[in-house]
C-alpha cells in the first residue's frame, strides 16, 4: 500500500497488510527530532528511512511484532513506557510475560525470538511520562496511556493533524487481546474508552486496515462487544460444572482449531484464563473440584 503523508506524520504502512508478525509505523518528522514509532513494518522501508534521518525510536508497547526491526536504528535512544521495559531487557521475562510456561514452547519461542525478530536484551531505555506532551519541533505529540493490551501500553495524539496513533487497540473482527500474563480485560475495556472519546479526525491502527480517515464509530462498539461476546459463549458453555481442557476444546474464542496448533491452543487456553479470572472476581463463577461452575442469578 501507498504510505501516506499527512503533515509531518507519515503512515509507513507494513508487509503483508500489516498482519503479525509486521505492523503499520509511523514517521515523525519534526524540525528538532525525527522519529520512527514500532519499527516492524518492513525492512525495506525502513532502511530508506534511515537514509531519510532517524533520531529516535518510539515503542507503543514491548510485543514482538513492533520491536522487529528496530536494530536498524541502533544508537538511536528507544522511549517506551517503564512498565513495558522488562521484557526489553531479558529474553527469559520476555517469555515469562507471555506467560510461557511449558519448556519446549520457551525453546520455540527462544529461537523465534532470536531467529526472527533479531531479539537483543537492551541496558537502558528513556522513559515516557504518562500524558505528557513531546514537542519535536512543528509537531507535539501526547502520550496517552492504555494498558490492558500490555500494562504499558502507549497510544500517541499529534494534534496539529488530529491523528490518534492507536497501537494495537486495532479495531480487528477478531477483537482485543490481552491474555498475556499482565494484560486484562478491565483496563482493556477502559483503554478503548478513553482512546474513543478522543476528538481525533484521523486514526491509525497498528495492524490490518491501518488507516481509518472518517470516525471508525461501529467498529468500536464491535471491537468492544467481542469481549462481551466471548464472555456470554463462556458462561453459555457452563451450563455444567466443567474443566479447563473441557472449555479449551470447546474453542469458544477463536471459533475452531487453527495451525500452528500449538500456538493456538496456547492463545485460546490464555484468553479464556482471563475471562475465567474476570467472572470469578466478579462473583458470576465459581471454581470447585476441579471445575468451573456458574453461580446460578436469583
Ligand atoms: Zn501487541
Amino acid at each position: 500500500m501507498q504510505d501516506r503523508q499527512f503533515g509531518r506524520v507519515r503512515l509507513i504502512f507494513g508487509e503483508n497488510g500489516g498482519k503479525y508478525p509486521f505492523n503499520h509505523s509511523l514517521y515523525l518528522q519534526g524540525d528538532k527530532e525525527r522519529v520512527v514509532i514500532d519499527p516492524a513494518s518492513s525492512l525495506e522501508k525502513l532502511t530508506r528511512l534511515k537514509e531519510e534521518g532517524v533520531d529516535g525510536v518510539w515503542l507503543s508497547h514491548w510485543h514482538e511484532d513492533h520491536i522487529r526491526y528496530m536494530n536498524l536504528f541502533d544508537g538511536c535512544p528507544v522511549w517506551v513506557s517503564e512498565r513495558d521495559f522488562p521484557p526489553l531487557t531479558h529474553l527469559e521475562t520476555f517469555l515469562d510475560w507471555y506467560g510461557i510456561e511449558d519448556q519446549g514452547a520457551r525453546n520455540y519461542w527462544q529461537k523465534e525470538m532470536l531467529e526472527t525478530f533479531d531479539y537483543r536484551p537492551r541496558q537502558t531505555a528513556r522513559f515516557f511520562r504518562d500524558d505528557q506532551t513531546l514537542d519535536l519541533g512543528g509537531l507535539s505529540a501526547q502520550v496517552i496511556p492504555t494498558p490492558g493490551h500490555t500494562p504499558g501500553h502507549l497510544s500517541f495524539f499529534f494534534p496539529e493533524e488530529g491523528l490518534l496513533f492507536l497501537g494495537d487497540y486495532d479495531l480487528t473482527s477478531f477483537g482485543p487481546w490481552y491474555g498475556d500474563a499482565y494484560s486484562g480485560i478491565a483496563d482493556t475495556l477502559a483503554s478503548i474508552h478513553k482512546l474513543k472519546a478522543i476528538p481525533a479526525r484521523r486514526w491509525v491502527a497498528a495492524h490490518n486496515t491501518g488507516l481509518y480517515e472518517e470516525n471508525p464509530g461501529p467498529l468500536w462498539e464491535a471491537y468492544e462487544n467481542t469481549i462481551y461476546e466471548r464472555e456470554g459463549k463462556l458462561l453459555a458453555f457452563l451450563d455444567r460444572p466443567k474443566t479447563l481442557a473441557e472449555i479449551c476444546a470447546a474453542w469458544l474464542i477463536y471459533g475452531r482449531p487453527r495451525e500452528p496448533r500449538e500456538m493456538y491452543e496456547f492463545n485460546e487456553r490464555v484468553l479464556i484464563g482471563k475471562h475465567l479470572d474476570d467472572l470469578l472476581h466478579r462473583g458470576k463463577i465459581v471454581y470447585e473440584d476441579g471445575c468451573w461452575r456458574k453461580v446460578e442469578s436469583r
